[in-house]
């Protein structure tokens, strides 16, 4: 007679109802039509308490990643909890955007009715390529056009919302361009630039082996984008990369 065996390692956590949560929040995000793609935020399909389940998950996969790398964890007091660890850096760290709500910014009329350019930067960036989960570092400068009907928001809380974006798997293009959405939509700004550089470790570690190689890339909108001598002022005031 065959012996029903406990779940091995790496397989998900069955609830009561015998569906792991990720299971469970992939059906509401398929029902709602949603992608769910590395950089998107999911924070609206997880429910109370799941997140716990979901650390559970993951530290069941993570071990069977470190069994199939034949490390024994069990023997090898350094990696005895380096599933959890690993599962809650992920989850609770480094791509924590992806699970929790955005952060909350009060956006204030612009009672001075401020019409100067305004830099705000460098923010640091922590993120980590969708491409092979290494990390990416970086800094980034926000630059802001406002006008009598631009909403204003602390100058703390633009690196508040990048460090909300930045805290997924991200592809650089793409995580400049879905910081740029966002400030417009909190602010609408006459115009919004933003560059961001950064290293990719993926190219330092692996790869190439190239450590000093570094990503500059920006986005220009409304008048940065109509208005060559602001843009130009917005890039002379900004300091002098690294790499330039
Ligand atoms: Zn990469």
């Amino acid at each position: 007679m065959l012996m029903k065996s406990d779940t091995p390692a790496g397989q998900a956590l069955p609830d009561e109802e015998g569906t792991p949560v990720s299971v469970k929040i992939r059906e509401r995000l398929a029902a709602a039509k949603k992608r769910f793609n590395a950089n998107d935020n999911i924070a609206a399909f997880i429910e109370p308490g799941e997140l716990e389940k979901l650390l559970d998950e993951v530290e069941g996969k993570m071990q069977g990643v470190l069994d199939s790398l034949v490390i024994d964890t069990v023997g090898d007091h350094n990696t005895q909890n380096t599933a959890r660890r690993v599962a809650k850096m992920y989850l609770n760290e480094v791509f924590k955007g992806r699970y929790v709500e955005g952060p909350t910014i009060t956006e204030f009329p612009n009672a001075e009715h401020l019409n100067e350019l305004i830099i705000v930067g460098p923010i640091t960036v922590r993120s980590a390529c969708s491409h092979h989960f290494c990390p990416v570092i970086g800094q980034l400068w926000i630059g802001v056009m406002p006008n009598e009907h631009t909403n204003v928001i602390g100058l703390s809380k633009y690196a508040r919302l990048a460090e909300w974006i930045m805290g997924r798997p991200q592809i650089q293009e793409e995580a400049v361009v879905q910081l740029a959405d966002l400030i417009q939509q909190k602010t609408r700004p006459d115009g919004l630039a933003i560059v961001m550089e950064a290293s990719h470790y993926c190219m330092g570690w692996r790869g190439v082996k190239d450590l000093d190689s570094k990503m500059i890339n920006s986005v220009m909108r409304g008048v940065f984008l109509k208005d060559p001598n602001l843009r130009r002022e917005f890039l002379s005031l900004i300091p002098k990369k690294s790499s330039s």
